[in-house]
């Protein structure tokens, strides 16, 4: 007799819980071959970690999947655009030293490679500005779209600023009315497990022993799941990452009709960066650094020094300070237990790259589902392997804008350069690319975290160069390239006249809505 998967038990309500049990729920809602239950404990007394505000346009297709209103969307959670990110003084930490890597591909990406004719022509031009619109727009604070084109839809590819405190709220709100989810506010105090080595049931405060199939850990840097109670190993990444404490505060606009940025801003420190967020109704910035290298306390200063030109009154203002503990599991699958969010792990926000990771994980985890107990190691190992290449791949990925840069302020960036810190899968592609520019064959994986697209924006922002005589004499290659440059500079005049600001489009979003699909 096979042991069917019927109840799912997730553990913790931060934005992984909820991001999970929406993305299942939806997933079953008219299924009726499965008929899954899907419960959501958290307790009432360990906070949400409440940070975590920039996301990836994949978040458009999690929320209209869950049946979520993106105008609701946007009025509950003081949501903005985003449009990728500006990396500002990464390369030399000069005043004019930033780079854009934005969310758009290179024009005719799918057809052809830009970079080599882009390094060939060695002019003033940035290679994001010369491949795509998106800086220019960025640049003018311009929104993705108009007030006219239906949610979700984009004239430029978008992802979202967001308050993380009230987005767990809101998808709470929905997936209790709308998806069937079952909402316990309780303390897991007991995990009991069964002889085979399972979780059978979790003891908690006041509801009695909950039993159920599948568990998900979704219990934030705790792990009580995964890691206190089934003893699956985190394997530490600060030997390649240093970052490890972050200072995080929240302020308000000059006044009502400054600008919002159309994208994250990460500033480049002596020791760490600093990030800086534009939602609809404040900023949220924070100072992530490495406490090796400097001191809690000038860390807080440059984090007010940074922020004082337009806070004046900046010193009277608490400062959250966050361990930041880099790495992952060994696996995030483990028996009929799965870790999602920060129990499976986390890396320093650079790329937003954990937000992303969950709705994967909930994607995959949803798509796959077991129908037996019996099939859940087989789809478990699938899991494990899969989300261990992603690990590695953000890894190398965040890695690489530390590696190219030539800042020499303080021993953090140096020793961030050293190859001994430098993953070997990184140090084998960063060979290739002196050779010849990052095309699709080096990421072939379905659903890959960053495509050869991001490397090429980072690489030749940060003055990275490639030897060109790759392809670079076909000249039907050349006339595509010329074509496609032509392309860009007359989409950048259309949409820069014809799409609002940021800031118009928001305000219009929450006075008449976006169409409906
Ligand atoms: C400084 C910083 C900046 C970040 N920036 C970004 C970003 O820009 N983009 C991005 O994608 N991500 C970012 N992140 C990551 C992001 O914040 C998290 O991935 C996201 O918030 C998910 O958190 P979580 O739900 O896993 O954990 P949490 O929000 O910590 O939730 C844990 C839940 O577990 C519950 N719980 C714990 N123990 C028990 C128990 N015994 N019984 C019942 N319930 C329990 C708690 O009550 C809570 O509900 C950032 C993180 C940090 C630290």
């Amino acid at each position: 007799m096979s042991t069917p998967i019927k109840s799912i038990i997730i553990v913790g309500g931060g934005t992984a819980g909820w991001i999970t049990a929406g993305t299942i729920a939806a997933y079953f809602k008219n299924d009726s071959s499965q008929s899954l239950s899907v419960t959501l404990i958290e307790s009432p007394n360990i906070p949400i970690i409440g940070v975590g505000e920039g996301t990836w346009p994949t978040m458009r297709r999690t929320l209209k999947n869950m049946g979520i209103s993106e105008t609701d969307f946007f009025k509950e959670c003081n949501a903005s655009f985003k449009q990728g990110a500006k990396f500002a003084k990464w390369v030399t930490g000069e005043e004019d030293d930033f780079y854009y890597h934005p969310l758009v591909l290179p024009q005719g990406f799918l057809e052809g490679n830009l970079a080599p004719y882009w390094l060939e022509q060695n002019n003033n031009i940035s290679f994001s500005a010369a491949v795509c619109s998106q800086e220019h727009l960025c640049e003018q604070h311009i929104a993705p779209k108009q007030i006219g084109t239906p949610e979700y839809a984009a004239v430029a590819n978008y992802a979202y600023h967001l308050d993380a405190g009230k987005f767990s709220g809101f998808l709470t709100k929905h997936c209790v009315s709308q998806l069937g989810v079952k909402h316990i506010l309780d303390d897991v105090t007991d995990i009991n497990m069964s002889p085979t080595g399972d979780i059978k049931s979790l003891s908690t405060t006041n509801n009695g022993e909950l039993e159920g199939d599948l568990f998900i850990d979704c219990t934030g840097f705790k792990s009580l799941l995964i890691g206190e109670k089934l003893g699956v190993p985190f394997i530490p990444k600060k030997d390649t990452l240093f970052i490890d404490t972050a200072l995080a505060v929240q302020v308000p606009y000059e006044n009502e009709d400054t600008p919002i940025a159309s994208h994250t801003i990460s500033t480049a420190q002596e020791a760490g960066w600093i990030w800086d967020i534009g939602l609809s109704s404040r900023r949220g910035v924070g100072h992530v650094f490495s406490s090796d290298y400097l001191s809690e306390d000038m860390a807080h200063k440059q984090l007010r020094d940074y922020l004082r030109p337009r806070v004046p009154d900046i010193d009277s203002y608490n400062i959250r300070k966050i361990p930041i503990n880099s790495g992952h599991r060994a696996k995030f699958w483990e028996k009929n237990c799965v870790a999602v969010g920060l129990s499976a792990g986390f890396l320093e926000p650079l790329e937003a790259s954990a937000l992303v990771l969950v709705e994967l994980s909930a994607k995959m985890i949803a798509e796959q589902m077991p129908t037996t107990r019996e099939a859940m190691d087989i789809i478990s190992k699938r899991f494990n392997t899969r989300f261990l290449y992603r690990w590695d791949r953000i890894i190398d990925f965040l890695k690489l804008h530390y590696v190219l840069s030539k800042r020499t302020d303080n021993q953090f960036w140096i020793d961030n350069r050293d190859p001994n810190t430098v993953p070997d899968s990184l140090l084998e592609l960063l060979e290739l690319w002196k050779y010849q520019t990052p095309w699709h064959h080096e990421f072939s994986q379905t659903e890959e975290v960053f495509p050869a697209a991001s490397y090429q924006y980072v690489l030749y922002g940060m003055g990275f160069r490639t030897e060109t005589t790759q392809r670079a004499d076909h000249s039907s290659d050349r006339n595509f390239a010329k074509e496609k440059f032509n392309e860009v500079m007359k989409m950048t005049n259309s949409l820069l006249e014809g799409l609002p600001t940021n800031r118009e489009l928001i305000e219009k979003i929450h006075s008449y809505g976006m169409q409906k699909i």
